[in-house]
């Protein structure tokens, strides 16, 4: 229940382009049939929603590019009211909300792969998101967070951890492995957390010390600074000659890419996930020659939030660490500004 009956607006954030932030005041949602009405309490900030900030939205539809819908597709909170046939939540539960919407009957809808629907529409660029203090979502959308787990891990643990783990899970990273992460932001930064849990040698490769500083923190076993030495000729070192196992692109780099690709072994296994219009390969030699396998991955199924949300309590992950901003929905203006200038890594609004 929402306590104190006269409140009835809610503030929200809306990009109406061109670098604009604006904090508006809307009435408080109410949830229609098999929906929930979430008090926010974490919604983290998203390199994807900057192409909201600029106008030209890299995910979504028509309605993404109408300026008019509330961003946050990272968010964990409160659930305070349910609508109706909602029989599975309840006020009171603790949850984090899954951000593709689909048709609900096909067959990706139905294994858990919403992003895959032909009708899938993205919340936080089609439907409005968590950067507000309250939101409605499908009771489908909601995952339970574990009782151990604070709002702003749960926040975090969606995209970032969600989509590291689930391509690590994909790529079949164990201890048996020398994987490389290239990009050491907050999805590399994940990615190094998870393939130690997983037991894996890391290799963190970024062109920014501070960021290599605190993959070391993380448990990278090595850093490797692109700016200062030549990247594959320092991975062949380290592999004695042998190359890695496997790599994860997270910087969405053509450079980064290829060099994903290179300095894999015969049989080597690669992901791309950081986001990329185009590049250059060489089939043959890259990949052909060496038989890897190169996968590209984004997000994840949603029946594996569980298990992501165990494998983080298990392995204590220090999640909250991929944090280096807390902001008031207020101070949302700061918060996109100096995330744009890339002067903060993961950045959330926190609630209370
Ligand atoms: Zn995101
Ligand atoms: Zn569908």
């Amino acid at each position: 229940m929402i306590t104190g009956e006269w409140i009835t607006k809610m503030k929200a954030v809306i990009f109406p382009g061109d670098k604009k932030v604006e904090v508006r005041e809307y009435p408080i949602p109410t949830p229609g049939p098999g929906e929930v009405l979430i008090k926010m309490k974490a919604s983290a900030i998203c390199r994807s929603d900057m192409s909201l900030y600029y106008g030209d939205p890299v995910v979504g539809g028509e309605k993404a590019k109408t300026g008019s819908i509330i961003p946050g597709h990272e968010p964990a909170g409160e659930i305070v009211q349910v609508g109706e046939g909602v029989h599975s939540y309840y006020p009171g539960d603790r949850v984090a909300v899954y951000l593709a919407l689909g048709c609900g009957e096909c067959s990706y809808c139905k294994s858990g792969y919403k992003m895959f629907c032909k009708e899938f529409q993205c919340i936080g660029f089609d439907a409005h998101g968590g950067d507000a203090d309250y939101m409605v979502a499908p009771a489908e959308n909601c995952m339970k967070i574990p009782d151990e787990m604070s709002f702003v891990a749960a926040a975090v643990s969606t995209d970032a951890i969600g989509t590291l783990y689930h391509a690590q899970k994909r790529l079949g990273i164990s201890g048996r492995d020398v994987l490389v992460i290239f990009g050491l932001g907050p999805m590399g930064g994940a990615g190094v957390m998870i393939a130690k849990g997983l037991g894996a040698t890391v290799i963190a490769v970024d062109m920014l010390d501070e960021r290599l500083q605190v993959a070391k923190e993380l448990g990278a076993d090595y850093i490797v600074n692109g700016k200062k030495v030549n990247v594959l000729e320092e991975i062949f070192r380290i592999t004695n000659g042998r190359g890695a196992d496997a790599a994860i692109d997270c910087s969405g780099n053509a450079q980064a890419e290829n060099n994903a690709l290179d300095c894999v072994r015969p049989h080597g296994r690669v992901a791309w996930i950081g986001e990329s219009k185009s590049t250059t390969i060489k089939p043959s030699d890259q990949f052909i020659r060496k038989q890897i396998t190169v996968i590209g991955s984004w997000y994840f199924p949603i029946h594996e939030y569980e298990e992501i949300a165990q494998f983080i309590i298990r392995k204590k992950l220090p999640v909250e660490k991929l944090v280096t901003h807390r902001f008031k929905l207020e101070e949302a203006e700061t918060a996109f500004r100096l995330f744009d200038e890339r002067k903060t890594e993961k950045a959330v609004f926190v609630w209370e």
